[in-house]
């Protein structure tokens, strides 16, 4: 008997039907004698939804208001879940973040975990009881509901597994695995049977939305067994998904890259003609973070008579706040001839842990992009990934033309 945690997306959460499908899938894990905790996700469409209903009340809603109407979207899943699953003749239960509970800190719409408590879990579990919990919700220590982000209901998914010590925690979506990159941009993307913890990490990090990064972050910090799989796969037919691993793989010869990550969301702010002397990027910056709003890439120019001209990224959703923080706060400030920005652009990455000893990775991803005529605007390096700024209009022929340059498109030798 193992301790199973499953997570289902909206997807699979989409419709009633499919929140049989779901039900008739657990019921038989659990007649394998398993012990089962199930995470799921509102039904897909449900989160957009309830945000653009509470922006169109309010047009920068307030955000513990916002995490409160969000949240419901999760409550809803667990109830249905548990019904169809007591209809199938099972026990079991459903639980709120707040009711596990699942402490978190009080950043409202991207709350960290901090703790779970996992007695009442337990109990259950012991007890016979398929235990249904809200993804991407947890409580304060005030008992605000705060939500993680995005994505969050499989770092809550990850988060159980950690901390009731589970056997395993899949990951159940749209696709059967993760894959080179999106199979839905490129069809010819290949599925990985294992990946490694420090590329999905990376592929995580830079856009791969098939898990939220927390969840990964989890997964490594307290060894998690992960699995992603496909929650559409008929009875007989289900495949063994895409396992995360923490063995480097022992192959001889890899491929240079191993996957092309994007990201969509992102907006691009220049301040121009600042001073060039110490201290102005800690002034642009040290604004930007004091408003909560995380910085991507960062780029600062040669200064030349004087001046020199500052990129950097932030989210969409934060591009109008950094703006304004910039025209009426830092600029005046700092003696900026300028502030321009770009919420039209994406970022194009190709990871591969180990890359550093392949210099020619870089080359090789500017020279493609050139010959598609597509313009670089910002470069970023690391020893495991090369990511590059571009509009948002030559996304989906970048990741193919990167794609199909790397050789991913070809079964590993
Ligand atoms: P869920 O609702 O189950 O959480 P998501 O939409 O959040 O599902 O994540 C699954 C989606 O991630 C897939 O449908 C796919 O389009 C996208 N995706 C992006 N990059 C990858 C990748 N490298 N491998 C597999 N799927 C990916
Ligand atoms: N429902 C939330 C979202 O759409 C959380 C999740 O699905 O993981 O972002
Ligand atoms: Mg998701």
């Amino acid at each position: 008997m193992a301790l199973i945690v499953q997570k289902y997306g909206g997807t699979s959460m989409g419709s009633p039907e499919r929140i049989r499908n779901v039900a008739r899938r657990v019921a038989r894990w659990k007649a394998q004698g398993h012990q089962l905790v199930v995470v799921v996700s509102a039904m897909s469409g449900e989160t957009n939804r309830l945000i653009a209903l509470a922006k169109d009340v309010s047009p920068r809603p307030d955000s513990r208001e916002l995490d409160v109407i969000v949240s419901t979207g999760e409550q809803v899943t667990i109830a249905l879940l548990a019904m169809a699953l007591k209809d199938l003749g099972l026990e079991a239960k459903s639980y709120t973040g707040g009711q596990v509970k699942v402490l978190t800190d009080s950043t409202f719409t991207k709350a960290r975990i901090l703790d779970i408590d996992s007695d009442n879990v337990r109990r259950d579990l012991n007890a016979g009881t398929i235990v249904i919990v809200a993804g991407f919700q947890g409580v304060d220590q005030d008992g605000n509901i705060t939500t993680l982000g995005r994505g969050g209901s499989d770092t809550s998914g990850v988060a159980l597994a950690a901390a009731l010590k589970a056997d395993e925690c899949q990951i159940y979506t749209d696709v059967d695995g993760v894959y080179t990159t999106d199979p839905r941009i490129v069809p010819e993307a290949r599925k990985l049977d294992r990946i490694t913890f420090e590329e999905m990490l990376e592929m995580a990090s830079l856009g791969s939305k098939v898990l939220q990064i927390r969840s990964v972050e989890f997964a490594g910090k307290y060894k998690v067994k992960l699995r992603v799989l496909s929650s559409f796969e008929e009875e007989g037919q289900e495949t063994m998904g895409t396992l995360i691993t923490f063995e480097e793989d022992s192959k001889m010869e890899q491929p240079i890259i191993s996957g092309i990550a994007f990201n969509r969301d992102e907006a691009k702010l220049t301040v121009l003609g600042v001073p060039d002397r110490p201290g102005v990027a800690y002034q642009i910056l040290g604004a930007i973070a004091d408003a909560n709003i995380d910085v991507d890439m960062i780029i600062q120019n040669v200064g030349h008579d004087g001046t020199t001209d500052f990129s950097f990224t932030v989210p969409r959703g934060e591009f109008e706040r950094a703006k304004k923080i910039l025209e009426e706060k830092v600029s005046p400030h700092v003696g900026a001839r300028a502030v321009e920005g770009d919420s039209k652009i994406c970022k194009v990455s190709a990871v591969r842990v180990g890359m550093r000893s392949h210099p020619g990775v870089a080359s090789k991803m500017f020279r493609v992009l050139a010959e598609e005529g597509i313009n670089i605007k910002m470069i970023s390096t690391s020893k495991i990934k090369i990511s590059v700024v571009v509009d948002e209009k030559y996304l989906e022929l970048a990741v193919r033309v990167l794609h199909k340059a790397f050789d991913l498109d070809q079964a590993a030798a």
